[in-house]
C-alpha cells in the first residue's frame, strides 16, 4: 500500500512516470507485485546504507556536515511523504542524498529528488544541493533541476490524487515496449 490518509509516498512517483495505470493497480486496487528484482534492489540499498554509516569519509561530494540517515520528509501542501536515505547538515543548509542500485536513470530520479527537496524546504531546511549515490559505481551525481520541474511534479501529484479520488483507471502506456516488460501486464487485457 503506498497511500495513507490521503498522503502519497515519494516512491509512487516512479510508477506513475512509467505508467499511471501501475499507480492505479497499487493505490486503488492494492495490488503490489514486488518482483525478485525490486526486492534485490531494496536489499542492496539497505546493505549500502549500513556500510555508508560506518564510512565517515564516504561522502566525497559534501564536506563538514553532520550526517542523518533515513530522514522522514513530509509536504502537507502537496500531501506526500518520503524517507530520504541521507541528509548532510551543514551550517549553511543541507544536502540531500538518495541511493540507487541501478546505474541507468530512466528519468525518475530528478522527479523523486525534487519531491524530497520540496518537502525539505517546506519543513524549513535550506537545501544547498541534491545528489544521487550510484551503488554499483560508488559515485555521486549532482541533480540539476529543470525550470519546468516543479510544475511537472505538481501536475503528477494532482493526477495521482484525482485518480485515487475518482478511482478511474488511466489509459494504457503509449509505448508497447513498456508493457512487454511490465510485471502488471497480465492485468491489462486491453493491451495484449
Ligand atoms: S502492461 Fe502496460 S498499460 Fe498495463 S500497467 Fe503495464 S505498462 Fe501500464
Amino acid at each position: 500500500m503506498t497511500e495513507t490518509d490521503g498522503y502519497l509516498r515519494v516512491n509512487e512517483l516512479k510508477n506513475a512516470l512509467y505508467c499511471p495505470r501501475i499507480s492505479y493497480y497499487t493505490l486503488c486496487l492494492n495490488i503490489d507485485r514486488e518482483t525478485d528484482l525490486s526486492k534485490g534492489g531494496i536489499r542492496e540499498e539497505q546493505t549500502t546504507k549500513h556500510r555508508m554509516k560506518r564510512r565517515k569519509g564516504a561522502l566525497h561530494a559534501v564536506h563538514e556536515g553532520e550526517r542523518h540517515f533515513d530522514v522522514a520528509l513530509v509536504s502537507h501542501s502537496h500531501k506526500f511523504v518520503g524517507r530520504l536515505d541521507e541528509m548532510v547538515e551543514t551550517e549553511r543548509g543541507v544536502y540531500l542524498i538518495d541511493y540507487k542500485d541501478a546505474e541507468r536513470d530512466y528519468g525518475y530520479r530528478a522527479m523523486q529528488m525534487l519531491a524530497y527537496k520540496v518537502a525539505a524546504e517546506e519543513m524549513g531546511w535550506t537545501v544547498l544541493g541534491c545528489y544521487i549515490y550510484a551503488i554499483p559505481t560508488q559515485t555521486y551525481e549532482e541533480i540539476a533541476f529543470k525550470r519546468a520541474g516543479l510544475a511537472q511534479l505538481e501536475q503528477l501529484l494532482q493526477m495521482l490524487h484525482a485518480m485515487i479520488e475518482g478511482e478511474a483507471c488511466p489509459p494504457p502506456a503509449k509505448q508497447l515496449g513498456k508493457c512487454q516488460v511490465c510485471q502488471y501486464a497480465r492485468f491489462c487485457n486491453d493491451v495484449f
